[in-house]
């Protein structure tokens, strides 16, 4: 079947009643379990709910004859095709934990103006059903392709990928895949994430108390310090004073936002840094000078690791927790790096910056970034699809978050949000990790198109 053809016939498809209905009805079962990552149970690598979702993709796969390979409830592969020559298609099944507030039930499908509610339906169930319904549109259509499609659904993406990690030991990754777990169209690179914290022992003893933060990936939204002073302290726009029983409790509300975007953001431990310094309830020089002046800025100009280049922009750096215990002062940082800066030149940069304040880096960890250039052909060819298929021009682009991406060799984030679909419920809503998250039936159909669009597509050129 020439391209044409299949573009043809992967939107008649697509539009048929019947196939919407179908689908929908296979993402509820998926949205059904509630497969939040948990410890090891026996042979269950990431707990019984992660195997529940599993096994409920084999059932869902098979059902429409496909192969499936269940590689010790890490993950799964489901085949198309008999060829050694692999395209893949990654997607997670494991999902975050649902939270308060929700006006529908997490873990049940609800179809509501359009859109459908449910944790996972976003991020990233929906996305697996798009791509098990693109490998049906294939095989129920009799399109023979020159590659076998090999479907990778994990359940350990949200917590640290070790199901990737598990995958290249035991399988050959494909000679090119995508991962449906971003927006449309192709994301060409992803940050190097490094984490990092800054321990310091010269704590003034007038610090009772000091604590800031939930995670180390967010900008603190919250930071407070119980202290032993004698001066005069006033409240401010962002800063509340209390006496409590074991002195003067300090508090400073800032704005949370994610480490990748922390440009919306306002550092509560800066403000509450900030404040102590002000008002003299420590001495400058120290250890608050350094933490205040590097939580109050997320470019890493303060720890001399700023940097920028034209395919990223520039290098982000977020302190999301600080905790005193034990007479240390623990300060964390996220920081999202070019993926051609070596990540050990990050790490001396910041023992530099931090030793001149009696700091020093105690934990260290990293995730390589990747970059494809915008002018390889499979990139071309997954943007011709979302192109013409949008029916809006598409730019390929980079971004701090990571995905399943840097995991795997030679792989793209691809999709299947569509920036026009999102925002229905506010920014606060809807969302991948948000509460009433969704996909929305238009987006849910228009993806299954592009991803088919762009099998054609490679079909023609890998
Ligand atoms: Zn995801």
């Amino acid at each position: 079947m020439n391209n044409i053809s299949i573009n043809e016939a992967a939107k008649k498809y697509f539009a048929d009643e019947a196939i919407k209905a179908q689908a929908i009805s296979d993402l509820a079962e998926i949205i059904a379990v509630p497969s939040v990552a948990g410890d090891a149970e026996g042979i269950y690598p990431y707990g019984k709910n992660c195997a529940l979702a599993l096994d409920k993709a084999k059932e869902l796969c098979e059902k429409y004859g496909f192969t499936t390979v269940n590689h010790d409830y890490h993950c799964m592969s489901v085949l198309f095709g008999d060829s050694e020559r692999e395209i893949g298609i990654v997607c997670h099944l494991d999902v975050v934990p649902a939270g308060d507030g929700w006006s529908v039930e997490p873990y049940a499908l609800t179809r509501q103006n359009g859109l459908l509610l449910g944790r996972g339906t976003h991020d990233d169930k929906g996305p697996f059903i798009q791509a098990l319904y693109t490998l049906r549109f294939f095989k129920e259509n009799g399109i023979k392709l020159p590659f076998t499609i090999r479907l990778i659904l994990g359940s350990d993406e949200e917590v640290g990928s070790s199901d990737l990690e598990y995958f290249v030991k035991v399988c050959k990754p494909p000679m090119f895949s995508f991962t449906p777990d971003s927006e449309f169209p192709v994301c060409i690179g992803e940050k190097t994430i490094v984490s990092l914290a800054v321990e310091y022992d010269n704590v003034p003893d007038c610090i009772v108390e000091l604590n800031g933060g939930t995670v180390p990936n967010a900008v603190a939204g919250y930071a407070y310090a119980v202290v032993k002073t004698d001066k005069k302290l006033a409240s401010t726009k962002s800063i509340s004073v209390s006496s409590v029983e074991n002195g003067i409790k300090i508090e400073a509300v800032g704005k949370a936002a994610h480490a990748a975007m922390p440009e919306s953001g306002v550092n509560a431990i800066a403000l509450l840094c900030g404040y102590l310094l002000e008002n003299g309830v420590v001495e400058s020089k120290g250890a608050f000078d350094l933490i205040a002046a590097s939580t109050a800025e997320y470019l890493g100009k303060t720890l001399g690791i700023n940097a920028s280049n034209e395919d990223f922009g520039y290098l982000t750096c977020v302190g999301g927790v600080i905790s005193l215990a034990n007479g240390k002062l623990i300060q964390s940082y996220n920081i999202r790096s070019l993926p051609e800066t070596p990540v050990e030149q990050i790490k001396a940069s910041v023992e530099n910056a931090v030793s001149a304040f009696g700091g020093k880096v105690v934990a260290f960890g990293d995730s390589q970034g990747y970059f494809v250039s915008a002018d390889d052909e499979k990139i071309k060819a997954l943007t011709e699809a979302c192109e013409s298929v949008l029916g809006i021009e598409c730019k390929p682009y980079t971004m701090g978050g990571g995905t399943y991406a840097r995991w795997l060799p030679n792989t793209v984030a691809f999709g299947s949000g569509i920036e026009s679909e999102r925002g229905y419920l506010g920014s606060e809503r809807g969302n991948a990790h948000q509460r009433d998250e969704y996909i929305s039936e238009k987006e849910l159909f228009t993806g299954m198109e592009i991803y088919s669009r762009a099998i054609g597509n490679l079909s023609k050129i890998v």
